[in-house]
This record gives C-alpha cells, sequence and structure tokens, in this order.
C-alpha cells in the first residue's frame, strides 16, 4: 500500500482530532502518502481529498471536533452513491481508508468493506453504543461535561428547593445518562432502554422530598420515551411533584464541543495508530476498538447494525444507590 486516506463522519467526538493524527504519523512513519478526506462520506462522494503532512497535524490534539469536518450523507446509504465513493478513491489512487465514527458510520465502512475496498473502522462515539469496543473515543470528555453541569445544577436546585430533569445526549442509548447520574449523585435516571411510568419518576422524587432531600436531580436520556420537557410537561398535567418546583435543562451540544480530556487523547492515539497498523498489515474489514485494557479487531459484519448494551452492573446500582 502506498496510499491511504482517513475520514471522520457522524456525530463528532472530542479525541477525533488525536485519532486523525496518529493515523496519519503512524502511516508517514511507514512511508505511506496519507489523504485526508474532508465532511466524511460527502467527501468522498464528491472527491474532496488533500495530503496531509505531519505539520499538518500539528496543535490538533488538544481541540475538540473534527479538523477534517463530518457530515451526515444519505447518497452514501445507496449503492450509486457508494459506486461513486468507490471510483473517487481509486481515481486518487488511494487503497485503504480509514472511517472513524461510530455505528452509522461503521455500518458505512461495512458497505465499503463489502465492495472490495479495504476499510479499517475506529470505534469513536460519544454515545458509547458499538459493539467492538468496551470504551470509544469522546465518551470521556461528553460524560465529562454533563457531571460538571449536573454538578452545578445540584447547587441551585437545592437553594432554591428543587427538582431539576437534565437531558444529556444518547439518541438510543442511555449510557451518558446512566454514568454521568451515577456519577452525579442523581434521585432518578430516565433511559430509553428501561420503561418507566412518570408517575413511578414522580413518586420517587416525592419520597426524596418528604425525606427532607433539599434538590431533587432527574438524569434523563434524550432518547427516553418523554424527554426533560417532556417529562415536565406530563408532571404539570398530570399534577404530579406537589412537593418541589421543577424545571428542565437541556445539555445538548456543549456535551460534544468541548476540548478532549486525557483519556481521551490517549485512546484516539491509540485506537488511530492501531487502526494504521492493522490497515498496513493487511487487516481490513475490521473495527478497532480497546476490551480489557488490550487493542481488539471485530470483524465489521459483527459490528454493523449492532447496538452494545449498558453495563448491567451500573443499571442495577442506579437503582439502589439512588436513596
Ligand atoms: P454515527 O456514525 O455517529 O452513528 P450516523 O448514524 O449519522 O452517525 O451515520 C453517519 C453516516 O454513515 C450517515 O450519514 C451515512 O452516510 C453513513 N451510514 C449510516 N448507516 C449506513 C448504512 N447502513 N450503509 C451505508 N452508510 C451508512
Amino acid at each position: 500500500m502506498r496510499n491511504l486516506a482517513v475520514l471522520t463522519s457522524g456525530g463528532d467526538a472530542p479525541g477525533m482530532n488525536a485519532a486523525i493524527r496518529a493515523v496519519v504519523r503512524t502511516g508517514l512513519s511507514h512511508g505511506l502518502n496519507l489523504w485526508g478526506v474532508y465532511q466524511g462520506y460527502s467527501g468522498l462522494i464528491e472527491g474532496n481529498f488533500k495530503r496531509l503532512g505531519a505539520r499538518d497535524m500539528g496543535s490538533i490534539i488538544q481541540r475538540g471536533g473534527t479538523v477534517l469536518g463530518s457530515a451526515r450523507c444519505p447518497e452514501f446509504q445507496t449503492e450509486e452513491g457508494r459506486e461513486l465513493a468507490v471510483r473517487r478513491l481509486h481515481g486518487a489512487g488511494i487503497e485503504g481508508l480509514i472511517v472513524i465514527g461510530g455505528n452509522g458510520s461503521q455500518s458505512g465502512a461495512h458497505a465499503l468493506n463489502q465492495m472490495g475496498f479495504p476499510v479499517v473502522g475506529v470505534a469513536s462515539t460519544i454515545d458509547n453504543d458499538l459493539y467492538g469496543s468496551d470504551i470509544t473515543i469522546g465518551v470521556d470528555t461528553a460524560l465529562n461535561v454533563a457531571l460538571n453541569a449536573i454538578d452545578n445544577l445540584k447547587v441551585t436546585a437545592s437553594s432554591h428547593r428543587r427538582a431539576l430533569l437534565v437531558e444529556v445526549m444518547g439518541r438510543k442509548c442511555g449510557y451518558l445518562a446512566l454514568m454521568a447520574g451515577i456519577a452525579g449523585g442523581a434521585e432518578a435516571i430516565v433511559l430509553p432502554e428501561v420503561d418507566v411510568a412518570p408517575e413511578q419518576i414522580a413518586q420517587r422524587i416525592q419520597d426524596g422530598y418528604e425525606r427532607g432531600k433539599p434538590h431533587a436531580i432527574v438524569v434523563v436520556a434524550e432518547g427516553a420515551r418523554y424527554n426533560a420537557e417532556g417529562l415536565c410537561q406530563y408532571f404539570k398535567e398530570h399534577g404530579l411533584l406537589i412537593g418541589f418546583e421543577f424545571r428542565s435543562t437541556v445539555l445538548g451540544y456543549v456535551q460534544r464541543g468541548a476540548a478532549p480530556t486525557c483519556a481521551d487523547r490517549l485512546l484516539g492515539t491509540w485506537l488511530g495508530s492501531s487502526a494504521a497498523e492493522q490497515i498496513i498489515a493487511g487487516n481490513t474489514g475490521v473495527l478497532v476498538g480497546t476490551s480489557k485494557g488490550e487493542i481488539i479487531t471485530t470483524p465489521l459484519t459483527e459490528v454493523a447494525g449492532r447496538q452494545k448494551p449498558l453495563p448491567s452492573w451500573f443499571l442495577k446500582a442506579a437503582e439502589m444507590l439512588a436513596r
């Protein structure tokens, strides 16, 4: 292999830049030409490629987001779109591609690999729902942002004896809500994976009020049956939560944009560099992730369309610890 390309796709995640940098510099150290594909799969279809040198990767490790840009590209989900992408890659003399992204992006990587183009995926999503890695790039930073917000909200909630419903990201996956909720000492955690009636949540908060709690923090995953505002509305309409005054807060995109933590810079570097080594060694059609402190590769056929379950111990602990 002489020419290797890298792209970032789907939702951006802090630590993606560390991964790009590691791919590029590892590839260069093996004597390859490195190419950046801009704006994810859209850039692949448009042929938006640029040669990258070691200096292009200077001072990016500490930055959130992705210097290559990212996009959601419906055209890539069509066969014609992917065929055009493969023609663009061949046209530029590129012989291998590294895809840094989450679930949807790795399904795209799998589809491309099935067309005979060598691809290696890098596990990167703040949702941590990707099968094939214990932890993914961006999770630690997003969790810390959510946790700081929860800590701050708890202070003001206590001053006013309020119940605050805090909505955190994670489309179909409650990982961020579960872990930030436990680490933040939330009174209740509402997840898409566990369907709980709003009456039950209200009862739990009310019980806390009656036991003299100064506040209630409810961490709600955005993909749950009722989001934070939806729950507030429901409580109002049904006259629930008589004790506390209540408010909702949506953390939204602030969870994505933060500078990567040390853990995410190291993970991005480790996975990015390992992905370059795997593709150079000819181990393609795999996702590079980590398990039990080691690098692992999982065939993209097993990764595509699969969601990693929530960690069962924490799921049980959430119930037990919110007393
Ligand atoms: P993430 O990778 O963060 O989960 P998305 O789910 O939005 O983000 O996926 C990113 C992009 O990956 C999509 O816009 C699309 O271009 C591509 N993609 C997603 N699913 C598939 C699929 N089944 N086949 C081909 N491409 C896909």
